[in-house]
């Protein structure tokens, strides 16, 4: 394999825990790069030979970011219910059938073709991780596809059949969580590494804290790390649920009492809280209060949770500018909620912080310091750094 070194970093971010914003900036710093891991980090003046130099040109390099919540295996469009809900329609969940209908009459390369360009997107405005869930498929084998497709572009696969009841099953959601927890697991859980429940009582399509649990449950049982939707649409108790069964990751967290934050603090080695506020932006909805989880203690992450119904979009820089503008983070804060912490939701070590012996997953800024990123709201900067041509 051949080595690289990466030369005229006017800001090198590497979000290794470090200096008061743990964000261990380095300027005059150069890196290098061998067998897609990072091999050495230095000054540039004492930067070793490699077989390529890539000068960047004062720019801004940063871990790329990791987007720890998607959903983007899908067909179809619903353009048409995101404008009636910015003229006062409520969201209830009720859009997800929509897309399951879509969905399953996709044709396998629809889906694939689809789910290319959005990661390609994705890819071109900085991420270099993307965890992709299943949930519109919600039949054994409309499952299984998702997950499949998904598995051909990510690692972090994640099977939600508990996304909704779908609506065949509407009259007996009891049968629909014998299939769930049943047969679907069984052939869903050799392609997906996590397992996540929308844990919401205030939508009728979603499942309650009884049957998150069943559903948590069992898929910790299939060797699956467990994820949950929680507390999105009103107070319920999806935190407390992720927090007892040791989730990865409550997603979400818009509306959190003191219990909640307590739980979560006092858990902050193994449940992180994945902040979403594109979709508090999306269906106009009030924002969590990310400064107060921080203080208390909270281990946080930021996500995209790009879907077609509350959030279509895939933009990292965006979500961060957003966190910094309504929910009360630093630019630095923030940033390293879409690294490190993000990766830390995936119980990821070897991402998310640019160390050596991690992968070279690198985003570059066309900017002088990565505070441009909250700074320059809607403005393509940031890029993830190609070395090779290889996607992942
Ligand atoms: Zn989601």
């Amino acid at each position: 394999m051949s080595s690289t070194v990466i030369t005229g970093i006017g800001e090198l971010v590497t979000c290794d825990g470090t200096g008061p914003d743990r964000l261990g900036i380095k300027r005059d710093a150069a890196v290098v790069i061998d067998d897609n891991l990072i091999a050495w980090i230095g000054a540039a003046a004492e930067a070793p030979a490699a077989d390529t130099r890539i000068d960047i040109e004062g720019r801004t390099i940063i871990p790329g970011f990791v987007d720890s919540h998607s959903h983007l295996v899908f067909a179809g469009d619903r353009g048409a219910e995101f404008a009636a809900r910015m003229m006062g329609k409520p969201y209830d969940g009720g859009g997800i059938g929509v897309t399951v209908a879509a969905t399953r009459a996709a044709t396998d390369d629809e889906l694939r073709r689809l789910l290319a360009a959005r990661i390609a997107e994705l890819q071109a405005l900085g991420t270099t991780t993307i965890e992709i869930k299943s949930g519109y498929g919600l039949t054994v084998h409309d499952e299984v596809r998702a997950l499949q497709i998904a598995g051909e572009f990510s690692g972090e696969t994640t099977f939600l059949g508990a996304h909704v009841v779908p609506a065949e099953y509407a009259e007996d959601r009891a049968a629909y969580l014998d299939l769930l927890v049943g047969p679907m697991l069984e052939a869903a859980a050799p392609h997906a590494r996590w397992i996540d429940v929308f844990c919401e009582p205030h939508s009728p399509h979603a499942f309650d804290a009884e049957e998150a649990r069943h559903v948590l449950t069992a898929g910790a049982a299939a060797a699956l790390g467990l994820r949950v939707h929680g507390n999105q649409l009103g107070h319920g108790p999806g935190v407390l649920l992720a927090v007892e069964l040791g989730a990865a990751s409550v997603d979400h967290c818009t509306y959190l009492d003191h219990t909640d934050i307590d739980a979560l603090a006092a858990a902050a080695d193994a449940t992180v809280a994945t902040l979403l506020p594109g979709v508090e932006f999306c269906t106009r909805s009030p924002y969590p209060d990310a400064a107060r989880l921080l203080a208390a203690g909270v281990s946080i992450a930021l996500a995209t949770d790009c879907n077609p119904g509350t959030c279509y979009s895939s933009s990292m820089p965006w979500v961060i500018s957003l966190a910094v503008r309504e929910m009360g983070l630093s630019p630095a804060q923030a940033l390293f909620a879409a690294t490190a912490g993000s990766a830390q939701s995936l119980r990821r070590t070897d991402i998310g912080r640019l160390v050596i012996g991690n992968r070279a997953d690198l985003a570059v800024l066309d900017a002088p310091s990565y505070l441009h990123l909250a700074y320059r709201p809607g403005v393509p900067i940031a890029r993830a750094l190609d070395l090779h041509g290889i996607a992942h």
